[in-house]
């Protein structure tokens, strides 16, 4: 079953990103400076988010947003822009989760953060909270292959990854891994391995993404310089990979995890490539057709 359906059984929930003025130590010099070489966090910051409201406004706008078609709604706050563990203090930290916990019908808390933020005393604060309302840890590790990591700019290693998850589930924490797909280098063999060893770690889901070039990053200017050997996935070539990683978690983790998302949408002004032209919920439609298809004839290529 779905997490949020696992954890939630009762009533429908709906993520609402909010902007808190996070940094990231992998850009204020705390570990490093420019970032991980893909990185443009506005693309993946809704517009509700970037205008300075507290949280508080932010979760109302966001809720004006959806109740109208789902009244009853539920909702999760995510803390998705930058590194959401990443503050100055723990008290800090604990009064911006604070703020978000009280507004109405927030019944949880998604973090998006790094694996080298997530200290015990975090983790602490983390199980504090998820006492009341439930938290979930989104993991960016985005490859296993530490090769891979020091290239993009990451500043962790896989290393962290399952130091950070193994702490996060002696805790009682759900967390999700977040990986990305067609990195500088990596070969899909390698990709697939990545997921096996992710199938191995205490998490509860795996969020993939195709590998983005987005305007104005250093992946595009090295791309562009001819710095960076970077082969953007076609779109069938894609949905296959993604069938064999469905089969793959399928297996390796005997249906213990949950694979979230298997694409993401910069803005189209933004993305140099690929554009392959599909929703979310239509590559979703065709991955289906496409798996079903080979459960049918398991003997095609
Ligand atoms: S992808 Fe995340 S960790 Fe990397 S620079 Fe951007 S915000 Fe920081």
């Amino acid at each position: 079953m779905q997490l949020f359906k696992r954890l939630f059984p009762d009533f429908k929930v709906q993520k609402i990103s909010v902007n808190a003025g996070f940094s990231c130590p992998n850009r204020d010099g705390t570990i490093g400076h420019g970032g991980c070489i893909y990185c443009d966090n506005t693309s993946f910051t809704p517009g509700y988010c970037l205008c300075g409201d507290s949280i508080a406004e932010q979760i109302k706008k966001g809720k004006q947003f959806f109740a109208r078609k789902y009244p009853e709604m539920k909702y999760l706050v995510y803390f998705q822009s930058f590194t959401s563990t990443h503050t100055d203090s723990l008290d800090t930290l604990r009064s911006i989760y604070r703020e978000a916990m009280g507004s109405p019908d927030v019944v949880g808390l998604v973090i998006g953060t790094r694996p080298d933020t997530l200290t015990p005393k975090v983790v602490d604060l983390l199980r504090e909270i998820n006492a009341t309302h439930p938290v979930i840890v989104e993991i960016g590790a985005e490859t296993s292959f530490d090769k891979t990591l020091q290239l993009i700019n990451r500043g962790h290693t896989w290393r962290d990854v399952e130091s950070a998850t193994a702490l996060c589930h002696s805790r009682g924490l759900h967390c999700g891994l977040h990986l990305i797909a067609g990195l500088p280098g990596e070969t899909q063999e390698m990709i697939l391995e990545t997921v096996r060893r992710a199938c191995h770690l205490p998490i509860d889901t795996i969020k993939l993404h195709q590998l983005q070039i987005v305007r104005g990053t250093e992946l595009h200017r090295r791309h562009e310089a001819g710095e960076l050997e970077v082969t953007p996935f076609e779109l069938n070539e894609y949905l296959n990979l993604c069938a064999d990683i469905t089969e793959t978690v399928a297996v390796e983790s005997a249906g213990r995890i949950e694979i979230e998302r298997y694409t993401s949408q910069a803005p189209p002004d933004k993305v140099i490539a690929p554009k392959w032209g599909l929703k979310n919920y239509q590559f979703t439609d065709r991955l289906r057709r496409l798996i079903s298809t080979r459960t049918l004839n398991p003997n095609q290529p």
